[in-house]
């Protein structure tokens, strides 16, 4: 295959956010893609490439003071009817216009127009962030060359339409099992009904006031909820077991032991079992190429409500933020599309960022 990340491409976000769109990349099938972009990297003499499994990494050695990360996943969501892009007016359809081709294209043509940045950047291209964390090329690189990561700030060119969303809340999945004993429907009195014992767990569950916290000006609000309910053994029998599974998105201002050790306490008196839990990520927003990033962009940063990989930089120390042209909401939609005008504009807030210092940022 010819590559079709050529220089005219290259030098024009919107243009190559529809090449990279183009070549299908749907997760755990990211080798066509990553072998474009590291051609590309390849040939360009202000930058060292790496390549990992399907995830290429890039950087500048200028010998700067900071070193920060671009960083954006190759892969897709399952094709539905929208492949290759389409264009209609101003806007841009297609798998991955959104989520986040736009973004990824963003990286590639800074990493390939810019060879004087005002910070040492390592640029990263990585697979499978839409499927199990196993496979997610971040997950590999920091197990295989922890050292790639290591970097004074990050940003993640996840869609947030435009403006900064910092940090991202923690997330944590819990089941409580409330016991009873089995009976005959009709002689019921002799059991105890554990789906009525779940009753309470619901009262309480019900009656919760979800937090609302403000870290760095950016709001994060809670949630607390059921997300599953099993119990039953059949249509004559007192129920002995009732399991309700729970998720509760929490603050960064809380780690999973305080977030766990909370749950235990609304639920006390329940046994309560964790399944699943990822930490937060505070906001991070105090290091200078974070309020330089922020200058840039001009407009107040909010809290990411979702879980993102800006968690796996905070885990490493390393402060991260999200900032990509596609609107969030339509990620992983057949309809699926990006505002020309978002790519354009994001582009020249990242060329206003990593400006040679030579140069004033506005
Ligand atoms: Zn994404």
């Amino acid at each position: 295959m010819e590559n079709p990340l050529t220089p005219e491409v290259l030098a024009d976000p919107v243009g190559l956010t529809r090449a990279l769109v183009d070549i299908e990349s749907v997760s755990l099938a990211e080798k066509a893609i990553a072998d474009c972009v590291e051609e590309v990297l390849r040939a360009v003499p202000h930058l060292t490439t790496f390549r990992h499994g399907n995830t290429v990494m890039a950087r500048t050695d200028l010998g700067r003071a900071q070193r920060v990360v671009l960083a954006g996943h190759l892969d897709t969501v399952p094709l539905n009817d929208n492949f290759p892009s389409t264009m209609r007016g101003d806007l841009m359809y297609g798998c991955g216009t959104s989520d986040m081709k736009s973004g990824v294209a963003f990286a590639l043509h800074l990493a390939v127009t810019l060879p004087d940045p005002r910070y040492d950047v390592t640029y990263f291209f990585y697979e499978a962030e839409e499927i199990e964390s196993k496979y997610n090329g971040l997950t590999l690189v920091s197990e295989a060359h922890p050292e790639w990561l290591e970097a004074d700030f990050a940003v993640l060119l996840e869609p947030t339409y435009g403006i900064v969303e910092a940090g991202c809340q923690g997330t944590m999945r819990a089941i409580l099992t409330t016991h009873g004993e089995r009976a005959h429907a009709a002689r019921s009195w002799h059991g105890v009904n554990a789906i009525h014992g779940a009753g309470e767990v619901l009262r309480r569950l019900g009656a919760y006031q979800a937090r609302r916290v403000t870290i760095d000006g950016c709001d994060y609000r809670e949630g607390l909820n059921a997300v599953r309910i099993n119990g039953g053994v059949a249509g004559n029998v007192i129920p002995d077991r009732c399991e309700i599974e729970i998720n509760y998105r929490y603050a960064p201002d809380r780690d999973p032991e305080a977030a766990e050790a909370h749950l235990r306490e609304v639920f006390d008196g329940f046994e309560l079992r964790v399944t699943d839990a990822a930490a937060g990520a505070a906001p991070g927003l105090d290091s200078p190429a974070a309020q330089e990033f922020l200058a840039a962009v001009g407009a107040a940063p909010i809290g990411k409500l979702g879980w993102t990989d800006v968690a796996r930089f905070a885990a490493m120390g390393i402060p991260a933020l999200n900032f990509g042209p596609g609107d969030p909401n339509l990620a992983h939609h057949k309809d699926e599309h990006v505002e020309l005008t978002k790519i354009r504009d994001g582009a020249a807030t990242l060329h206003r960022w990593l400006s040679p210092l030579d140069r004033p940022l506005a």
